[in-house]
This record gives structure tokens, C-alpha cells and sequence, in this order.
């Protein structure tokens, strides 16, 4: 008998339950389970572990995972020295998230490039006033992080009109695409960025990177989209750099503490747009089809597809 697959999650006991329904459905040669109903001794059994953002502790009574499938795209919570990673992490790439984001990052720069925030305002304060007109092909949106959500986000914008820019860690060569790499690719590329895409996973290398140095490489008046990580903006100097009119407007879906609580001061600031992590959230249907298949094939033929760099942290 195959050991059973735990689901190892925070979420609402009622979600956990809809996602193991449905990976039933999808495997029924499998068993899936709770990660709370799983006696001591089927957990040392275990060899692979469905997650969603897991707690530490639950994943450590799983000794012996081979495998991970994270549903969760961004996996830093799972790349920590206090886990003895034994096992291999696979990262949800799901098509249907990545045009979800692409259409989330189109959808906000056109927000910020037709000055929405400030017609907002005007009509709050009853102002009649048009501001000047920027033809897409003269806001330049850069984009930091050319992995899959990077790469087409890009391509979406690029068919809207905008000039659009890159920035990896590696070198990319990307058709339409200006692209930069390297810390002094980062500098020519902020300079001339009017919209600041920020699409990076978070490691130990790009936490707090946006901070007052990246910020202040900016031509005034440019502005920020984080679809990534809270932990990659070093909030207090954003704040200070929107108050000071240094910068437009930052569009903010991810937050080092979610939810946001009721007495933070971004949700007042007339500068920040604040969104509840919804820019491209895992859909239970594709998701569970992603996952079917790479059980199936790994049962089949004993291969893990498209693991995470443990090392590089994403
Ligand atoms: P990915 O495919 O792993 O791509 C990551 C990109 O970032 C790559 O281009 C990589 O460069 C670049 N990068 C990483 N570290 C870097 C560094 N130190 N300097 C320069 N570039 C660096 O990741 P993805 O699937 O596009 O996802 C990105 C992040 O989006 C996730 O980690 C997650 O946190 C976030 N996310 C948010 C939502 C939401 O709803 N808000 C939904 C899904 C995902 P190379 O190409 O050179 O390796």
C-alpha cells in the first residue's frame, strides 16, 4: 500500500478539506490526508507533502519527505536553515496564475499611467482638472524579476504599447524587452523606469532591497508595484519617499504581515494603493491538475520535475 500524502497547511480547515476533495478526485489511487489526522507512525511513512505555506513545525513531523509540492508559488517560508530540507521543494508554475499576474501588472500600470490615483482624489475634492496625457510608448515600466511572472508581465505591457525594461540575475534576451542584470544593470535600468514592476522572489539577497538607495535612483515621480514579498520593501522608507513627494504613488499587495491590520497607517495613505494579496492567487482547479501530474509521474517514473535551487533560494 502507497503511504498516505499529507496536506500540510494554515489555511481554514474548510479549504484544506476542498483541496484534498479535489486531489482525490484527480488521483484516486492516492491517499490523501490532513496533516492532524496522520497517526506518528504513517508520518514517518510519508515520502511526498502537498503544502500551503506550512508551519514549520507541522513539516518537521514529516522526516522523511522526498518531495514537497509547494501550492504556493513564492516558497521562502519553505528555504529556511531551521528545516532540515531532506526533501526536494517543487514550486507551484501554474500557466493560469502567470496570466492571472500578467493581467494584474497590466492592469495596475495602466492604474498609475492614466493617473487614476489622482483623479480619485480630484473627485473627493471636487476638483475639475485634467492631467497631461502620456502615450504608453513613453512610460517606461521596468520590471525587476524576469522568471516566469517577470517574463509575461513584460509581454503583456509590451502589447499594450509600453516600453518595457528587465532586470535578472542572469543575463535574458527577451524579444522588445531592454533588459539588465547585475547591480549596475539595476542602475541604468532605475533611472529610467517609471513604473517599477517589483516580480522577485525573496531570499536573502533581495530582502529590503527596495530601499531609500534603490528608491532614490528613480526619476521623480515614478512608482512602485510590489506583486512579490512585503519583506522586499523596506516600507518605512517608501512611506518617506511617497510623503515627501519624491515618488507618485505605490500600488502594495503584499505586506511583511498580512493580513494588514486595521490600525496601519498605509491603508490611510492617500499615496498608497493597498490590495489584500490578490494579484495572482493559485486556482484549486488548475492547481490540483499540476499536482495530479506530477505525482503520476513520479510514481511512473521515479522523476521530480522543475525542483527549487535550495542554494539560490528560489
Ligand atoms: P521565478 O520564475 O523564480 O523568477 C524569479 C526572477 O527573479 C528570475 O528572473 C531571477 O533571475 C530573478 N532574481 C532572483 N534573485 C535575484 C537577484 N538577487 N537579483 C536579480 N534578479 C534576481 O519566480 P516567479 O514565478 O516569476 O515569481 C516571483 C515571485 O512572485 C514569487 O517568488 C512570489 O513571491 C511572487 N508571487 C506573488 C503573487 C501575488 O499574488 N502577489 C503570486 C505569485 C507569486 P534569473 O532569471 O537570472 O534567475
Amino acid at each position: 500500500m502507497k503511504p498516505v500524502i499529507p496536506f500540510i497547511s494554515q489555511q481554514s480547515r474548510q479549504l484544506q478539506t476542498d483541496w484534498i476533495n479535489k486531489l482525490t478526485s484527480a488521483i484516486p489511487s492516492e491517499s490523501f490526508k490532513l496533516a492532524n489526522e496522520i497517526n506518528p507512525l504513517e508520518q514517518k511513512q510519508c515520502k511526498i507533502a502537498i503544502v500551503a505555506n506550512p508551519s514549520q513545525d507541522d513539516l518537521k513531523l514529516f522526516p522523511n519527505l522526498k518531495w514537497v509540492q509547494s501550492l504556493w508559488a513564492g516558497v521562502e517560508n519553505l528555504i529556511q536553515p531551521s528545516i532540515d530540507q531532506g526533501f526536494k521543494l517543487i514550486r507551484m508554475v501554474d500557466p493560469t496564475l502567470t496570466e492571472a499576474m500578467a493581467e494584474a501588472v497590466l492592469a495596475w500600470s495602466l492604474y498609475l499611467h492614466r493617473k487614476m490615483p489622482s483623479y480619485a482624489t480630484q473627485q473627493k475634492d471636487k476638483v475639475w482638472l485634467p492631467q497631461p496625457y502620456v502615450f504608453p510608448n513613453q512610460c517606461k515600466i521596468g520590471i525587476l524579476g524576469l522568471g516566469e511572472l517577470g517574463q509575461a508581465s513584460a509581454k503583456r505591457l509590451l502589447d499594450n504599447g509600453f516600453s518595457v525594461m528587465g532586470w535578472s540575475r542572469t543575463k535574458k534576451n527577451i524579444n522588445g524587452v531592454k533588459t539588465f542584470h547585475g547591480p549596475e544593470g539595476l542602475a541604468q535600468m532605475l533611472k529610467a523606469t517609471n513604473i517599477l514592476v517589483c516580480l522577485l522572489p525573496l531570499t536573502k539577497d533581495t530582502q529590503s532591497m527596495i530601499d531609500n538607495k534603490l528608491l532614490s535612483q528613480l526619476p521623480k515621480d515614478a512608482s512602485l508595484i510590489n506583486f512579490a514579498r512585503g519583506q522586499l520593501v523596506n516600507t518605512k522608507d517608501l512611506v518617506n519617499a511617497l510623503n515627501h513627494n519624491e515618488m507618485y504613488h505605490a500600488v502594495l499587495d503584499v505586506f511583511e504581515k498580512e493580513p494588514l491590520s486595521s490600525n496601519n497607517p498605509l491603508w490611510t495613505n492617500q499615496k498608497i494603493t493597498v490590495l489584500p494579496h490578490i494579484a495572482a492567487a493559485t486556482n484549486l482547479d488548475t492547481a490540483v491538475k499540476i499536482v495530479a501530474k506530477n505525482i503520476i509521474e513520479y510514481r511512473n517514473t521515479g522523476k521530480i520535475n522543475s525542483v527549487v535551487n535550495l542554494n539560490r533560494g528560489y
